[in-house]
Order: C-alpha cells, then structure tokens, then sequence
C-alpha cells in the first residue's frame, strides 16, 4: 500500500507537474493533504479508550504505539461513570493539544479552510474503522451561535461535515439542528449548571429530516461532552433513531484517565 501511494505521488508530482502541498506546513504532502512531519506531531486516540466518550484512558508513549492494545468492553473514563449521555458512543481522530490544537486553531480562527480536507479525511477513517460510518443514514454539524458564525463567516463544524459526508456517501443535513438561544456568559454558572444550559441550547426544526434516522453528529472538538448531548437530545427529541459523535479532537477532562507515558515527548 506505502509503495503504490508513493508511486502514485510521485505520478502526480513528476509526471503531471502537481506537487501536492501539506495544507498546514506548505512541505510536499502525501495524499491525505498533509504531510508526514505534521502527521507525526498529532497524538492520535489509540485504545484504551472510554467506550462511550472515546477519551483515551492513557497515551501511550512512543515505544507503544502502534501495539495492539486492548480495549475492554464498557470501560468507561471517571466523567462518563457520572454523566448520562444522549449519543450512542463518540470517536475522536487525536487528543487535542499540541498539533491537533494547532490544525483547529488554524482553521477555525484563521480561516484556513485547505485543512478541511486533511482533517476530515482523518475523521471519515475513525467512522470507518469504529463502524458508526455503516450505522448512520445522515451527517448532521454542530451548528455555531449565529452571531459567531456571522463574525467568522463559515462554521468549521459545518466544512468538516460536509467532507465527511461526501468521504463516506453520507447524505449532509445542514439545517437539522438550530442553536435556540445564545447561552450568554456562563461566567458565574456551577460545572452543573453550565451543562443543563448547554444541553437546552438546541433544536430540531424540521424533525423529517432524522426522523427514523441514524444520525452522525459532526464537530472540532469534544471537550465536556455538553455540546454534543444538546444536540443529541435535540435529535432525539425530533425522532431520530440513535447519535454517533464524530470529532477531530478530543480533551481529556480528567487526568485520573490519562497521563503521559515515562519517556514520552508529547505535549
Ligand atoms: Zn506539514
Ligand atoms: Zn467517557
């Protein structure tokens, strides 16, 4: 597989004169739009994970990736032993500092809309490979605050959708979920408090649209899980069947499910 995806590099390059760029570093990519130095930097999800917010419960070092590893059914992370969630289960391509913070940053705060591609390239692979990609009949995008979508011009969420969708032959569902209310400062609102807010933010106006459907839920990132169970609530709520939540990034909010492995460079 390595040795046809050179060929066919080195067709694109030489034989038709195009030199396939890295979307995040300009240095010749390989054919997923990055290239293999920005590849390497991100900390990609690798089992153990959470079996339903897909946290990695450790990073593994360097020495042991790419090992398989195992992942017991059901182990879930210390948030998901306390929290009930409206989605079936959600799956990250990387942990989200360093590179991976890096790439949205980049995205969602400098427009640089070339890194669409690569990322959701990324994310359609973790749906394949997890199997929620077979389950689903619709890709639906967090949709942003208006004014935020209105101050940045595009919702990256809603990019990220639309090229995993068309990855997997997904049909996209961009008007199924509608934020009903700015949330406004949450400044002086508790962790509890907070999340009801958030879960209470989204709506389904046109409920055809996933009724009966499986739907795969698209966003950046999965930080508290809030978001993501607002919008499936929503979903829920307007008749769809189940939620899958596909993100690039995943924050690990709990460190009593995660440390860095001894002798590991990553940040
Ligand atoms: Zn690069
Ligand atoms: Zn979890």
């Amino acid at each position: 597989m390595i040795q046809l995806s050179r060929f066919r590099d080195f067709v694109d390059t030489v034989l038709f004169g195009r030199e396939l760029r890295c979307a995040s570093c300009g240095r010749i990519a390989d054919r997923s739009g990055m290239c293999s130095q920005c590849k390497e930097r991100i900390a990609y999800v690798l089992p153990p994970i959470c079996s339903l917010c897909g946290t990695p419960l450790r990073l593994l070092g360097p020495k042991t990736r790419g090992e398989p590893a195992s992942n017991p059914e059901n182990q879930v992370c210390s948030g998901c032993a306390m929290t009930r969630h409206y989605f079936e289960r959600a799956r990250a391509v990387a942990v989200y500092n360093g590179a991976a913070r890096d790439h949205i940053h980049e995205l969602k705060y400098r427009a640089r809309t070339e890194l669409v591609a690569p990322l959701a390239r990324m994310m359609a692979e973790v749906a394949i490979g997890d199997g929620m990609a077979g389950e689903c009949q619709c890709v639906v995008p967090v949709p942003l605050h208006p004014e935020k979508a209105a101050r940045r011009g595009f919702n990256q969420a809603q990019l990220l959708a639309e090229d995993v969708g068309r990855l997997l032959g997904i049909p996209l569902e961009v008007k199924a979920l509608q934020r009903q209310r700015s949330a406004g400062s949450q400044t002086f609102l508790d962790r509890r408090d907070r999340r009801a807010n958030v879960i209470q933010a989204f709506l389904c106006p046109f409920p055809a649209l996933v009724s009966q459907r499986n739907v795969l839920l698209v966003d950046d990132v999965l930080t508290s899980g809030a978001t993501a169970d607002g919008c499936s609530r929503a979903l829920l709520m307007a008749g769809a069947a189940k939620v899958y939540v596909l993100t690039f990034g995943v924050s690990v909010a709990d460190e009593r499910d995660w440390f860095e492995a001894p002798g590991s460079s990553r940040a």
